[in-house]
């Protein structure tokens, strides 16, 4: 099968990448191991941290690629490298390209930016393709998108309005299906095919060779997955309690890259979080914890539970009596987990499979879970509530604190039962991958390219490094990559 563009993956910057493609006349194909389209990305919020747009003008934000400027500045090493700077130039051009078709749609996502730092903008700088609505879409598209996570994982199908990813996935589906783009699913990319030293197609599981004569754009998610890859890297979790759906994202298709000389990076990082543990095993993405306190196998405090999730799951990272935490919480709200888990699953379920475990008092909950210090830690953690001042790890200060909370991040534990939920280390994908230059184009160890050969997504090494600055910033980076790969592709010294 020839082609000028093979797209390996379909999430959010795979898609943005084809559409981008099949828009400017080059013959484009997705290929898509599973059966359905949009991987983690379908998962996701479809936040994109993409600075300086119209959106956020409309929205009347503070934003600016200069604030953005000086928000990574405080954040990244600097002088900002050159993919930093490309991704600050783009992101507006590539916002502004996207919503030149009516396909498109897009709005702020008012959601706080990770740091503290100059340049931060109240609320957020992220936008969000509006929702679409399920018959606004033609029907083989819709039956491609895959579920949000609760449903997926409960073999159910999406819902009627697709929000968040599932409208990124939707809106950029229907518009490259619109222009005569082809996606093949059930097609495992396992290798390139390489001629006269430039890659001009790939290999599939099948055994088929799928041409890409112009190149190859691999955007196949990281290797999250792949708990062989994840332990030779460092990375820390496992493959159990990631996000990724099940059996997706492996690495192999990095691995092949290295295999070609690809230079790598940032190969022991993850997008992390807090994963609460699932009675079948899984983690569930946690965030927006609004009450109760996650304590280490010693019934300690270790961290501002309150801290964006990366953040939380670095600190998880950092010890080993970490991993499984408990979360401690009240019945407040009535005995569900006062945070949003996704998904949380059943609590009769959970205390049924030992997940979580209830008990009247505190002592007796300590005891039930062998943890020593636990009556010390409540008690102490409910002073700093009742008089307003986390003295340990300042919970409640900043914007991201009490966004999920109106302010009362603080609240002391008193209301029976009490419950103690598993926490495991969970993720939103890896960080490390391909190293790509300022055109998208993976390059060698001294930065020469290898020709034909692109890479955005978690399958390109993270240009924002071990840092994660905001909402949005694994689509944001992937998306704009995305376009600088087709925008080499297409301009006319490489036709
Ligand atoms: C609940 C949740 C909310 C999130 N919210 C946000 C958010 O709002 N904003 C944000 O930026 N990030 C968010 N994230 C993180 C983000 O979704 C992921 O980091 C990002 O989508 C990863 O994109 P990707 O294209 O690298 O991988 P994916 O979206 O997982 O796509 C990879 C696809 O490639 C396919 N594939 C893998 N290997 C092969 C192969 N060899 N051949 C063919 N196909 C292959 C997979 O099956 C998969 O469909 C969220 C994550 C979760 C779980």
């Amino acid at each position: 099968m020839t082609n000028d563009v093979v797209v390996v993956g379909s999430g959010g910057g795979a898609l943005i990448a084809a559409y981008l493609a099949q828009k400017s006349g080059l013959k484009t194909v997705v290929l898509e191991r599973t059966n359905l389209v949009g991987g983690t990305s379908a998962y996701s919020g479809g936040s994109c941290w993409l600075p300086g747009t119209e959106v956020q003008q409309r929205a009347g934000l503070s934003d600016s690629t200069e604030g953005a400027r000086s928000y990574l500045e405080a954040l990244l090493p600097t002088p900002l490298s050159t993919n930093v700077e490309v991704f600050l130039a783009e992101s507006p051009k590539l916002v502004a390209e996207l919503e030149a078709d009516d396909a498109f749609e897009w709005e702020w996502s008012p959601f706080p930016e990770y740091f503290d730092a100059p340049g931060r903008v109240p609320m957020g700088r992220s936008i969000q393709p509006s929702n679409i609505r399920r018959d606004e879409l033609p029907a083989e598209v819709g039956a491609l998108v895959r579920p949000p996570v609760e449903r997926d994982r409960a073999g159910e199908g999406g819902r009627n309005t697709l929000s968040g990813g599932q409208a990124l996935i939707a809106r950029t589906l229907m518009a490259f299906v619109r222009d005569g783009g082809t996606v093949l699913t059930d097609h495992n990319v396992i290798d390139y095919v390489v001629e006269n030293g430039r890659v001009v197609g790939v290999t599939t599981e099948g055994g088929e060779t799928i041409r890409g004569e112009r190149g190859v754009i691999v955007a196949a998610g990281g290797f999250e997955g792949n708990d062989t890859l994840r332990s030779a890297n460092g990375v820390p979790g496992a493959a159990e309690w990631t996000m990724a759906p099940t059996g997706t994202n492996t690495g192999e298709i990095i691995e092949a890259g290295k295999a070609l000389g690809a230079a790598i990076d940032h190969m022991d990082k993850a997008w992390l979080c807090p994963g609460l543990e699932q009675p079948e095993g899984g983690g569930s993405f946690t965030l927006g914890f609004r009450g109760g306190v996650m304590v280490d196998s010693d019934g300690r405090r270790y961290a501002n539970e309150s801290l964006p999730y990366d953040q939380f799951g670095n600190q998880m990272a950092g010890a080993p009596n970490r991993i499984p935490s408990h979360f401690v919480f009240d019945s407040r709200e009535g005995g569900g987990l006062p945070a949003i888990a996704m998904p949380e699953g059943d609590p009769a379920e959970h205390l049924k499979a030992g997940t979580w475990t209830q008990a009247d008092t505190i002592a007796e909950l300590s005891e039930k879970l062998g943890l020593t210090d636990l009556s010390e830690t409540v008690e102490r953690f409910n002073t700093f509530a009742r008089n307003g001042v986390d003295e340990d790890f300042g919970r409640g200060k900043d914007e991201y604190d009490n966004f999920f909370t109106g302010g009362a991040t603080l609240i002391p534990l008193e209301t029976p039962p009490y419950i103690a939920a598993r926490f495991v280390l969970s993720d939103l994908g890896t960080k490390g991958g391909m190293v790509i230059d300022e055109h998208g184009r993976v390059v060698r160890p001294d930065g020469d390219p290898i020709p034909g050969l692109y890479a955005t997504s978690n399958s390109a090494a993270s240009i924002f490094g071990p840092f994660y600055p905001g909402p949005g910033a694994p689509l944001g980076q992937a998306l704009v990559f995305a376009s600088r790969a087709v925008q080499h592709i297409t301009a006319e010294e490489n036709a």
